[in-house]
């Protein structure tokens, strides 16, 4: 059925010390297309002896190796050539997103490529401007802090922006002159395979990156277990990021989490009630909801309830739900059926606690894991519903009275990822940002990300860390403090 589409599929084995390599003991697994059900190929599945492998030549690139000797101006040239290869490639990357993750071709081309390639370029640029500073502690030393790469870094990524993500860890890391294995999610490994190609063409010495398909409970426990790794970075759910917090304890490896969200988008009544409903709309639907930061809480004052959910049912109803590949698609299949399972598990509990169903609330179509675009009304903080990260298109909409109120239920969750707020009063505005616990305020938009800024959370169930931004060069750092003894003056 996709013969129209030209698929130009990547490397599908290991990549190790700069070779493509079959695992160990040649186990495979199969990639599927989650808009049919279809498997698309086979992978090399990295197992413990892979791992190991994987780890010893990060730790060989980094000791002994040619990346942290480099000037800081070679290893940014190097990313820049690494932007420009994904540039070059966008519409390959973007046929294997929409191929293996079932994300629309527009969407990918509008936010994940250019997102990556931004995030490439801007960290190539901090490479030769990572500094550390002079701090006279006393007359009778010369006392300094320099900043060095924190060494081998995991990074572990999710599905849902496959590419995207795996960038805004390898991006920083690399910049700060660590040495990375990166295992990709086992439902969606060919971007990241593709991006190894990218990265040995554009010249990353071997074992500079390593990548490392395979199950989260196999490569991935290895990984977080090896002693050969100094830090782990990891985007995913709270389950796996707890366990990996608590596996890393035990060696005091360095952990940046970016878990999950139940991000709360509030409405006044005094906002333009078109622009709210419309981008609310984006902001629960985008990536059919499987989206860490997705607006599933929509706040909304009593007296604009009934309007807004009004505007918000026309705006699902007008999505089109169809083939990743087909160009009048706006929303995806859902990753697995699993996913699809849980998410329609979550809003039949939904209708037990009282919820009302505005539109939506069943599977789409014969075949592949669609949902429909969901809204549930006059829903109640205490809902699970409202308390659950769904990761699927569906919004909860709950009414409340004032500012405070919505206050209150923003901030009554689990989760301190991103929020919204839209009014036409700057005051409230401010006063509302102020006081809402989450790491990514918007304020008449929902949903923007910039490589400059931070990312992450206020702690809970959305991890602990940033990404992206200047902070992230933190994360991929070791500070140590020089002292040099003067002794008197003469
Ligand atoms: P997940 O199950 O936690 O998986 C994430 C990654 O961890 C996958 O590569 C997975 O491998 C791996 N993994 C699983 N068990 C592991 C273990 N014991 N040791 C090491 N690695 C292990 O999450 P998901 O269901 O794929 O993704 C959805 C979640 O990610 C949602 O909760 C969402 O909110 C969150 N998310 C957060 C952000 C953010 O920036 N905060 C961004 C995107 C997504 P397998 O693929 O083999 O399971
Ligand atoms: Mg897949």
């Amino acid at each position: 059925m996709l013969d129209h589409v030209h698929i130009d599929l990547p490397e599908r084995r290991l990549l190790i010390h700069g070779a493509w390599t079959d695992a160990a003991n040649s186990l495979t697994f199969n990639t599927s297309n989650p808009a049919t059900g279809e498997v698309i190929t086979q992978i090399a599945e990295a197992g413990v002896l892979d791992i190991d492998a994987a780890v010893i030549s990060a730790r060989r690139a980094l000791d002994e190796g040619p990346w942290p000797q480099m000037t800081g101006v070679q290893r940014g040239r190097i990313l820049r050539r690494l932007a420009d290869f994904i540039e070059q490639d966008r519409e390959n990357l973007v046929v294997l997103e929409a191929l293996d993750a079932g994300k629309p071709l527009a969407a990918t081309r509008r936010q994940d490529l250019p997102a990556a390639i931004d995030c490439l370029e801007y960290y190539a640029g901090w490479a030769d401007k990572i500094a550390g500073e002079v701090i006279p502690a006393r007359p009778d030393a010369l006392t300094y802090v320099t900043r060095q790469p924190v060494g081998v870094v995991a990074a572990i990524v999710p599905w849902n922006f496959p590419l995207m993500n795996a960038v805004w860890k390898i991006a920083p890391a690399l910049a700060c002159g660590c040495t990375v294995v990166l295992k990709p999610a086992e439902l969606t490994p060919l971007s990241a395979l593709r991006l190894g190609e990218l990265a040995l063409a554009a010249g990353l010495p071997p074992g500079v990156l390593n990548i490392v398909p395979g199950l989260g409970n196999v490569a991935g426990q290895s990984l977080i277990e090896h002693p050969g790794v100094d830090k782990i970075s990891f985007t995913g759910s709270p389950q796996v990021g707890k366990h990996i917090m608590a596996t890393a304890a035990q060696q005091c490896k360095r952990v940046t989490l970016e878990l999950g969200g139940k991000s709360a988008n509030i409405i006044f009544a005094d906002a333009d009630l078109d622009a709210a409903a419309h981008a609310s709309g984006s902001g629960i639907f985008f990536n059919a909801g499987q989206v860490c930061s997705a607006g599933s809480r929509i706040l909304v004052q009593e007296s604009a309830h009934g309007a807004l959910v009004e505007r918000l049912v026309d705006r699902a109803r007008r999505l089109k739900l169809g083939s990743p590949f087909d160009p009048e698609t706006t929303m995806g299949p859902l990753i697995s059926a699993v996913q699809q399972e849980r998410v329609i598990r979550h809003i039949a509990r939904g209708l037990e606690e009282g919820v009302r169903v505005a539109c939506g609330g069943e599977v789409h179509g014969e075949q592949g894991y669609f949902v429909q675009p969901t809204v549930l009304a006059s829903a109640t903080n205490d809902m699970s519903v409202a308390q659950e990260e769904i990761f699927g298109p569906v919004a909860t909409v709950i009414p409340f009275k004032d500012d405070a109120e919505a206050i209150r239920i923003a901030n009554t969750s689990r989760y301190s990822l991103a929020a919204g707020l839209w009014t036409r009063d700057v005051t409230r505005a401010h006063r509302t940002a102020q006081a809402l616990r989450a790491g990514t305020v918007w304020i008449n938009t929902f949903g923007p990300t910039d490589t400059r800024l931070p990312w992450g959370g206020f702690g809970g169930d959305s991890g602990v860390g940033r990404d992206l931004g200047r902070t992230a060069l933190d994360n991929y750092t070791e500070q140590k403090a020089v002292w040099l003894h003067l002794g008197k003056a003469a």
